[in-house]
């Protein structure tokens, strides 16, 4: 059995035909940086999530850098995070000369931990940075509850959770990415909505923003050579756009691919008392970018895993506050102990849209093995 952590090769495979002859054409037409696949993915991205506002761009933290940059902070200002996140998110804050404060994060689900969240909050707060990580959306009601008493913005890192959905205690729901001020993501080839290369997309609901990012991320100009705010360069190339009109319209099978190989797992590890799996929200569909569970004896675990040929990855293996780069930089306000804890303890197990029932049943029978010979 040749097991992987991510299978792109063979989701290309079913979708082939279609991706060559979109990539042949954007060649043969040679419009390669802002061609019409760019503007028609943009609007279609729009539509599936209900986004007035879709602005591609080259990266996810370069949308996560323009969304920042967006909301006219000033060096020293504030921005509140969760102290368990990939690093993207907190270097863009450090990038712009604010500062990153980190907020605890839930054991449960792995996201900002809303309570945390007032803990930190000063006279110098402007904005609050969720992820959603793994997959599901953070909880959004009552931080979007804190933002508004205390008039700070929302920036969604959305690049792990594209078309999962959340819920309000009203009914209503919003897709992540949708729900703050801004939402940001990324392409990555990893992401669940990945493309062949590098790529982005930043979003908004509001039109003086949706014009603000729009303009950031092309050198500050509405109108050629006419440069009215400091900008970049952030582009999503039309290979890249084109590739990603394919993915998106299989987005909804490639979900479901997804949480059918969760619904697996759980079943296969349902009585394994030892490790915890991934908690389901009641306010948030999963959409499973990282199937992640935890285990007191993580390493240990992994190693045997390895040593059977079953790939795992610890995402992440250091709090922010626990990187160089950032040890000096970040506040820390309050305890943040439990994303120290879940650097111990997190694995993520192989997931992806190919993944096959027996593959999942020698996973699941190797872990089963570990925690057996550890009893
Ligand atoms: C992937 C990722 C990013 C960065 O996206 P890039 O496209 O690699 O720049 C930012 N935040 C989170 C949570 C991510 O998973």
């Amino acid at each position: 059995m040749n097991i992987q952590m991510l299978d792109l090769r063979g989701q290309y495979r079913n979708i082939k035909e279609e991706v060559d002859r979109a990539v042949a054409s954007v060649i043969e037409e040679a419009h390669f940086i802002n061609g019409s696949e760019v503007d028609k993915f943009a609007s279609e991205l729009g539509l599936y999530l209900d986004s007035k506002h879709v602005i591609p761009c080259a990266n996810g933290t370069d949308a996560l850098q323009i969304a920042l940059m967006s909301l006219e902070l000033k060096p020293g200002d504030e921005v509140i995070l969760p102290a368990f996140t990939y690093a993207a998110t907190a270097e863009v804050v450090a990038l712009l000369g604010l500062v990153p404060v980190l907020a605890d994060v839930s054991a449960r689900n792995f996201n900002i931990n809303p309570g945390e969240i007032e803990k930190v909050v000063s006279e110098k707060t402007r904005a609050i940075m969720p992820v959603h990580l793994f997959g599901q959306s953070a909880s959004m009601e009552p931080l979007l509850e804190i933002s508004s008493k205390y008039g700070l913005k929302v920036i969604e890192d959305n690049a792990q959770a594209i078309g999962a959905e959340y819920s309000f205690s009203g009914g209503e729901t919003k897709f992540c990415g949708t729900i703050g001020d801004i939402g940001c993501t990324s392409f990555f080839p990893s992401k669940n909505l990945g493309c062949y290369g590098d790529g982005g997309a930043i979003f908004s609901s509001n039109p003086y923003l949706g014009e603000r990012l729009r303009m950031i991320a092309n050198h500050g100009q509405k109108e050629k050579y006419r440069h009215d705010i400091v900008g970049c360069n952030s582009r999503l190339d039309t290979i890249q756009a084109a590739i990603l009109r394919i993915k998106l319209a299989n987005l909804d099978k490639y979900t479901a691919a997804r949480q059918q190989a969760a619904s697996v797992y759980r079943e296969l590890l349902a009585d394994v008392e030892e490790i915890t799996l991934p908690y389901e929200e009641s306010y948030s569909t999963h959409v499973y970018h990282q199937f992640t569970i935890r285990c007191s004896d993580r390493d240990g675990l992994k190693n045997h895993l390895a040593s059977k040929g079953v790939p795992s990855m610890v995402y992440y293996p250091h709090p922010i506050e626990a990187q160089p780069a950032f040890r000096d930089i970040v506040v820390k306000r309050s305890s943040t102990e439990v994303a120290v804890k879940l650097a111990k303890e997190v694995l993520s197990l192989p997931m992806h849209t190919e993944l096959k029932y027996e593959e999942q049943k020698f996973i699941a029978e190797t872990i089963k093995e570990f925690i057996s010979e550890k009893r």
